[in-house]
């Protein structure tokens, strides 16, 4: 069953996309269950700062969900950035009915993996940096799983990382039954992987991760979906089960 559980719509700052617009989309790609995952970015220096209204996204919300509710499955979510720093936002956000949470690193401090960032900092040394706030975070946690984990990929284009500390990572994550997504954006930027790609995804199994969720990080309707057959075939091949999660819950569907 196709799903889509990571989409941005005009409640992230860098969307315009209307719920009721991927919805009709949905209905055409035969994806029956989604979960809007709207930004909520509290670093100062994102572009986005501030910009989310949990009030706002709820009325959309509503109004989508009862209008289409005997055609497809709506969920309610947010992808919120560097849990670990804004803990207390995270548990006043959480007391909305929210289905999923993403828990996603987008910024080291005051850097993003922009093309300054990039001539400053080599992919390793930028890495070393991410894994420990990707630690962090799933230390804290707060969320239900953990976003495009390899994110810098999509800025570097490229991977490091020290198989002892991605572990650690997992183990971490796991212990506390949080899991993984499948990030497929970094394919529509020209990467020949998903975020995380075959070697991640091996460790995250060799862990005793079972379960992912599957998002397509759309920001615009045409890109609802997209290549989830790329991110079954990848996750099935290393015996993962998909899931979705519903009030915070996790529920496993076919694939
Ligand atoms: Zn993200
Ligand atoms: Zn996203």
């Amino acid at each position: 069953m196709r799903t889509d559980y990571h989409i941005h719509t005009e409640f992230s700052c860098d969307s315009e996309a209307k719920m009721e617009t991927y919805i009709k989309q949905a209905l055409e790609r035969d994806i029956r269950l989604l979960c809007f995952t709207d930004h909520v970015d509290l670093n100062p220096e994102d572009y986005g700062y501030n910009y989310y209204n949990p009030v706002k996204y709820f009325e959309a919300f509503r109004k989508v969900k009862e209008k289409y509710r005997e055609q497809l499955t709506l969920c309610s979510g947010i992808e919120f950035g560097e849990p670990h720093l804004y803990a207390d936002a995270l548990e006043h956000l959480s007391t909305y009915p929210y289905d999923f949470i993403i828990g996603s690193i987008h910024w080291i401090g005051n850097m993003f993996p922009c093309q300054k960032v990039r001539e400053q900092y080599s992919a390793k040394e930028f890495y070393t940096l991410y894994w420990k706030e990707v630690l962090n975070t799933v230390k804290q946690g707060g969320f239900d799983a953990l976003g495009h984990m390899d994110f810098p990929k999509r800025y570097y284009g490229e991977i490091y990382y020290v198989e002892a500390e991605i572990k650690e990572i997992f183990e971490r994550l796991l212990d506390k039954d949080r899991i993984i997504e499948i990030n497929t954006s970094s394919l529509r930027k020209g990467h020949n992987e998903t975020m995380p790609g075959k070697e991640l995804l091996q460790l995250y199994a060799d862990c005793g991760g079972r379960y992912v969720t599957i998002g397509s990080d759309a920001h615009v309707e045409e890109d609802i979906g997209a290549d989830y057959e790329a991110a079954k075939m990848l996750a099935e091949g290393l015996g993962l089960r998909q899931v979705v999660y519903r009030e915070r819950k996790r529920v496993e569907v076919e694939w």
